[in-house]
């Protein structure tokens, strides 16, 4: 169980950091789609990873990770199984060496005198440090670069203009959730029938029935589920068996309470609690009532523990089972009829996640255990389902997102400030990101960006081989199994080609609430009808489009590159508004050229050309040696930098991203040698302007500890940039200045 929490919490982190990086929609959409999106990935990656709501919390597993951070940084190293103390924070944070921590507010004042060759991160960002400050209860704010797309698809939304298909249901959707009038009138009225209907079960003859019946059932957690999700071992989807997301808390939007340990008096307990009561006293509960609904709920999740416990059996690898084997597993419960029922009956074997588990919640599955079954079913769906309601349950589902966000830092962004249009767009780009996506690319014809991005990407990847075939030290062979790699790299750019099914869809004439069960219903017919097929390498893990995606996957090797993210710098550069020094010193520059560096990180050096794991590694073994000095060399550079006095960097933490930024950086500078006149000043103060940043001291030194495997943004720029001729000869850079870097001293990886 723990295991499980803090990968959900990783993916959630992952999917909020790779917002503050981009300075993103991350950051004003996370606090409700966010964590939505986090859950679901169960694998995602989160940034992916997940299910967005409900649909895929039940559908299953469907989104992998893809993200970048989930991927490549968070799951490889990820943050420590166990809670490290946090250091003390001084009072004076202003003794940073080699650099003052500009990101923390309050150390640069209007009187701070800067240098481009002393301190380039904060002779760029100088203005907007002293001119910006973080939101109220925002531990963390950057410049938001999407603002503009996103307002222009709201305009879209609210429109009547769309008439594709997924545009319509897209619109549709967004329309429902706006009206808050119509979802206040009908209050907890939707979810009151399912209420009682769960209710009047008494036996478990009745409760397979219901089970069974998707029509009763749709938005209920089954307890035992059925999803496929990707293989890319073997290339295909698999069909996995486990307890229901909700068990112990892991749903939706949420995470941590484990009922065995959880305390009553906790955040999460109480923010828990305080969701569920209010849509069961709404909907006829009384206050005791629905006090031991929600604590005989917890009461099975204990025994199911227990009885785990109990077997002594060891949690072991996933095991392949047919049905007939499953029957003896499972006993009591219905898998083989719930499995046909929605879809999943043609699934050769089944993935076992966890056989005590399962079998310790079928021996629960009884008559006896009638009382406890219902109310794990009743709150499993209050919990996935109250989003769905009016705005008083969503403001609680909102609070019991936040506050299962196990962090001593507020991370999720209060909502309050956002209107109900803003709160939408967020919403549905988790929910449902194709819809949107469709009307995204119906509303802006985005074939024109398609085209530009790609040929940029192409340059891209040219080259960082460039730069791997012109290295010193690399044998010809090396060389060619990293320019291979590269070659190979799948592109995820701008939008798919091919989208994820919602020919079914309609919601038409729905009320939010009816809109939100439909498209529930649609995502598992979708994930079922995966069953036994080929992964379709077309359809994007995560295909939302709008936000600032970027994201390297390790499993596929492959990138991603979302149409939000890119398509208002190629507008403005191609209308002359910017320069190509901006658009590459931008956030256009920065994905299409990090990116691809982590294809051969310290991680993914192990990998193929397909992301399969190597025996040994793509480098033959003395190069392996010489690579991994340099990178060792990176980590130790890190470790001698302190962000204010006695608090040192952690470089294992952040070599990864480090690396990646500054190959990524190497190959952007062989990109603008090969241009006439490339202005390297105006590049380099762009690329610094990008990261600009505001922090509290507290969330600086979550990152550090491992929050966040980026260097701090500031490092990020200030490290990278020291590295290169370019830009000492730019800004006329000298021994001596604190960005001055001997040229053996300096972190070059080819
Ligand atoms: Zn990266």
């Amino acid at each position: 169980m723990i295991k499980k929490q803090s990968s959900v919490m990783k993916r959630l982190l992952a999917f909020l950091f790779a917002g503050m990086l981009f300075g993103t929609a991350c950051l004003s959409g996370c606090s409700n789609a966010g964590p939505e999106k986090a859950a679901s990935s169960a694998e995602t990656e989160s940034v992916q990873e997940t299910a967005a709501s409900s649909a895929e919390s039940e559908a299953g597993q469907e989104t992998a990770a893809s993200s970048e951070e989930a991927e490549a940084g968070m799951d490889e190293a990820g943050l420590p199984e166990e809670e490290p103390e946090m250091p003390e924070i001084p009072d004076d944070v202003t003794g940073g060496k080699p650099w003052i921590a500009s990101c923390i507010p309050g150390n640069v004042t209007a009187d701070t005198e800067t240098s481009p060759a002393d301190d380039f991160y904060l002779y760029a960002n100088k203005e907007w440090i002293v001119s910006n400050e973080l939101p109220e209860g925002s531990p963390v704010t950057s410049r938001d670069r999407t603002a503009g797309v996103n307002a222009r698809m709201r305009e879209a939304l609210a429109g009547e203009m769309l008439s594709g298909h997924d545009a319509r249901q897209a619109q549709l959707l967004f329309n429902a959730f706006v009206n808050t009038e119509a979802r206040d009138a009908a209050g907890c009225e939707p979810a009151k029938k399912v209420i009682d209907d769960i209710r009047s079960i008494s036996t478990i003859e009745e409760l397979n029935a219901f089970l069974l019946d998707l029509e009763r059932s749709a938005g209920v957690p089954t307890f035992i589920k059925v999803s496929n999700s990707r293989d890319y071992n073997t290339h295909r989807w698999v069909t996995g068996i486990g307890l229901s997301d909700e068990t112990f808390g892991a749903t939706i939007g949420t995470m941590g309470m484990d009922a065995a340990t959880v305390d009553p008096e906790s955040d999460v307990y109480q923010a828990r609690y305080a969701l569920v009561h209010d849509v069961l006293t709404r909907a006829g509960f009384t206050d005791e009532e629905a006090k031991k609904a929600f604590e005989a709920r917890l009461d099975l999740e204990k025994e199911i523990l227990k009885l785990t416990e109990e077997s002594g059996e060891e949690q072991g690898e996933d095991t392949d089972y047919t049905i007939d084997q499953l029957d003896k597993l499972t006993g009591n419960f219905p898998l083989r009829e719930l499995a046909e029922e929605r879809g999943y009956g043609s699934a050769e074997t089944f993935e076992v996640r966890d056989a005590s588990e399962l079998r310790a919640a079928a021996e629960l599955y009884t008559d006896e255990h009638i009382d406890q079954l219902r109310s794990y079913l009743i709150c499993g769906y209050v919990l996935e389902t109250a989003g769905w309601l009016d705005t008083k349950a969503f403001a609680a589902w909102l609070a019991d997102c936040a506050a299962n966000i196990d962090d001593p830092i507020p991370l999720t962004m209060p909502e309050r400030n956002k209107t109900a249009p803003e709160t939408a767009l967020n919403l549905i780009v988790e929910i449902a990101p194709t819809l949107v996506g469709r009307a995204y690319v119906e509303a802006y014809d985005l074939t024109h960006i398609k085209e530009f991005i790609t040929n940029l990407t192409v340059e891209a990847v040219e080259a960082h081989k460039k730069n791997i075939n012109a290295s010193a030290w690399l044998s010809d062979d090396s060389k060619k199994q990293l320019t291979g790699k590269l070659d190979a790299m799948g592109l995820d750019l701008v939008y798919p080609d091919v989208w994820e099914d919602y020919s079914g869809l309609d919601i038409e004439g729905l009320g939010y609430y009816g809109a939100r069960r439909a498209i529930w219903l649609n995502d598992l017919a979708r994930n079922a009808s995966l069953t036994g097929t080929e992964i379709d390498d077309r359809l994007w893990e995560d295909p939302s489009i709008l936000g600032g995606v970027g994201a390297y996957n390790a499993e596929n090797n492959s990138f991603v590159v979302s149409a939000g993210a890119v398509e208002e710098e190629v507008v403005r550069y191609e209308a002359g508004e910017i320069t190509l020094e901006e658009l590459m010193g931008g956030i256009t520059g920065y994905t299409l050229f990090h990116e691809p560096a982590h294809a051969l990180d310290p991680a993914d050096i192990f990998k193929d050309a397909e992301g399969k794991d190597l025996e040994a590694s793509l480098l033959t073994p003395a190069d392996l040696e010489e690579y991994q000095r340099r990178t060792d060399k990176i980590t130790k550079y890190f470790d001698g930098i302190s962000v204010w006095e006695g608090q040192q960097v952690d470089g294992s933490v952040c070599t990864q991203e480090a690396l990646a930024e500054i190959c990524g950086m190497q190959a952007r500078l062989t990109y603008a040698a090969g241009q006439n006149e490339f202005d390297y000043k105006r590049f380099f103060e762009t690329r610094a302007r990008l990261a600009a940043s505001l922090h509290t001291p507290e969330y600086a030194l979550a990152c550090i500890m491992g929050m966040d495997r980026h260097p701090l943004l500031y490092l990020d720029t200030n490290v990278t940039f020291q590295q290169f001729d370019e830009f000492n000869d730019a800004f006329d850079v000298k021994e001596g200045d604190a960005m001055y870097l001997a040229p053996d001293e300096r972190l070059v990886i080819w």
